[in-house]
């Protein structure tokens, strides 16, 4: 496993490795790897000969210097795991080498969708995590690249981008990896207390809950909507940021469902914000909805 910290020195690599006529399987991260990080790893090692994993603690996409300052950076023991598992190269750039002067002039607007849920949350958010994610496009492309669904939102406007921009990126999405309780497996959960840590589960329980009423039927988003949110607020530890049912292609709010939907979930812990999601089921048709007059 090579570690790799100039930029075009990376571009060198997967380039030389694509000239040997092998796929190149891109994962981004933060780093402070976890078995989210790892399936995604674990995925491209499978479908790709060659695997990167960027570590780059992106300053573009936090909303304060602290907790910018505050995200663990364990790079000897993110490298470690991403070699025990399979990647080829870790590509570590510090932030001078990402844009001279520290930030950049150019930036990704990430359209309507990047002001709304986890947009409207944190401003700037997705503006941030685009504009990295196009540069290091530029970098590791043509590429197979690896995103988690647990950042559905984020994976959405990835996808986006990559068809709208016409990037040379399959981009892949990997299903969300969760504890034995169901709470999705998160860097931030290490900042929970135990106490908050257990009732953090009821985030996926609300999700679930979602899933069983729309499995007998129920098409409402209000009642699904409500429904969660009674879940999340009779837990004394939750503080409900929002619930939402977005379809899943447009992620616009159908008042019925009418198509594949995805249910979503943001709440406080203490300090700590966690962000959920599920795909709701959907069974082309052959599932009674029900239409808002019964
Ligand atoms: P991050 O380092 O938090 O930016 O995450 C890097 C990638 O890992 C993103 O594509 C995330 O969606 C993905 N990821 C994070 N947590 C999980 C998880 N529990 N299951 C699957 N993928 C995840």
């Amino acid at each position: 496993m090579e570690l790799i910290r100039s930029p075009d020195r990376f571009r060198d690599a997967l380039e030389l490795a694509r000239a040997g006529r092998q796929v190149v399987g891109f994962v981004p991260t933060l780093g402070d790897l976890h078995e989210g990080h790892a399936r995604l790893i674990r995925t491209a090692r499978e479908e790709c000969g060659v695997v990167a994993v960027s570590v780059f603690v992106n300053p573009l996409q936090f909303e304060s210097a602290a907790d910018l300052a505050a995200y663990p950076r364990r790079l000897e023991r993110d490298q470690a795991m991403a070699s025990s598992i399979g990647a080829d190269v870790v590509f570590a750039p510090a932030e001078e080498d990402m844009f001279s002067g520290g930030r950049p002039e150019v930036t990704v607007d990430p359209g309507p969708l990047g002001d709304r849920f986890e947009g409207d949350a944190r401003p700037g958010h997705f503006r941030g995590v685009l504009t990295v994610v196009a540069k290091l496009f530029g970098l590791a492309a043509p590429c197979r690249a690896y995103f988690g669904e647990k950042d559905a939102q984020q994976l959405r406007l990835v996808r986006a981008m990559v068809g709208d921009l016409s990037l040379p990126v399959a981009v892949v999405a990997c299903p969300t990896v969760r504890k034995v309780d169901g709470l999705a497996v998160s860097s931030r959960n290490a900042r929970l207390s135990s106490e908050e840590r257990r009732a953090a589960s009821v985030l996926f329980e609300a999700l679930s809950t979602a899933a069983a009423l729309v499995r007998r039927g129920e098409g409402r988003a209000d009642v699904l909507k409500a429904e969660m949110a009674r879940r999340i607020g009779a837990e004394s530890l939750a503080r409900l940021d929002y619930v939402a049912v977005v379809d899943d292609r447009t992620w616009e709010e159908p008042a019925i469902l009418d198509g594949p939907a995805r249910a979503l979930v943001a709440a406080r812990f203490g300090q700590t914000r966690l962000i959920d999601n599920l795909l709701l089921p959907w069974a082309d048709g052959s599932t009674v909805h029900n239409s808002g007059d019964s």
